[in-house]
Order: C-alpha cells, then structure tokens, then sequence
C-alpha cells in the first residue's frame, strides 16, 4: 500500500522557487514566496496538494526576507489567476543559505500571523546543502508548542 504523505509538491513549482533560491545564495541572500494549491482528502486524512509558486519583489538579507509593501499588489496579481481556479494559499516556502532546515522564532511568528490555518505548511531550503544530488528541503507546521515537520513528496508535474 502507497503510504499518503501530509503535502505533495509539484516538480515545476518546486523548481521555480529553487531556481530563485540557488541565485539569492550567490549573493548570500534569503528568499521566499507563496505556495498555491489546495487542501484534499484521502481516506479520511488531509492532505496538501502544491500546484504552483508565485513570488514578488523580496527585501532579502542573509538572514531573512520579506516581501516588500508594493510585493503585496505583485502577489495579488500573481494569485488572481490561481483564484479564478479555485486554488488557495497552502503556505510559503523560503530559503535558509547554508544554514540548514528548521523554523526561526521569526519563521514561526510569521506562521503564526499569515498562515495560521491548521493545514498550512512552511517549506525550507537550503540551495547550499546537497544531498543526494538534491537540495535540503523539509516541511513544517506549527502549533502551539512549537513546529514539527511533516511527510512531502514530489510529484512529476511535466
Ligand atoms: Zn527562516
């Protein structure tokens, strides 16, 4: 029997975010954006289902990043279209240069703040830890004692 992950990622979605994570690192900087997707079910377990990931303009530094305030009308735009479908913020996704793949006290305040349904996932990489040819990616949730991470897998989106 397949097991049901918590979250399955789409390859193309991932790759957009990657591919802006691996540029932000050569500067030595973070970067974010939002997962867009939905919320299913499977005998009787949730499950989250990322279908795309849209970005704007990030106000990054090594150690952090967050979106601008003109970000926000960029982010409306880039959603919109995923709104017509149906689709929904799932979560964010950002990256932790070198630093490996937990939430800050930052990253779950920020959690806690915009992505404070239960189904909500946090999704950290690392551009600059490869294993197994792969970047270091781990997805979490928070409750109230803190986070904890959760099963993903990725799924061919091509
Ligand atoms: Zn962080």
């Amino acid at each position: 029997m397949h097991e049901i992950y918590d979250a399955y990622i789409s390859s193309t979605a991932l790759e957009k975010a990657e591919k802006l994570f691996e540029l932000a690192a050569k500067q030595n900087l973070e970067a974010l954006g939002l997962l867009v997707g939905n919320v299913y079910s499977n005998k009787g377990k949730e499950y989250v289902l990322v279908e795309n990931f849209i970005t704007a303009k990030n106000l990054p530094t090594a150690v952090s990043v967050k979106f601008t305030k003109e970000s926000f009308s960029e982010l409306t735009k880039a959603y919109m279209r995923h709104f017509k479908e149906k689709k929904i913020i799932v979560g964010w996704i950002h990256s932790h240069p070198t630093y490996g793949c937990f939430l800050s006290q930052t990253d779950i305040n920020t959690q806690k703040r915009f992505f404070s349904a239960p189904f909500n996932i946090a999704m950290v990489v690392d551009p600059m830890r490869i294993q197994n040819s792969r970047m270091q990616e781990k997805v979490f949730r928070v409750n109230a004692n803190g986070y904890y991470e959760i099963s993903f897998c990725i799924y061919d989106s091509k």
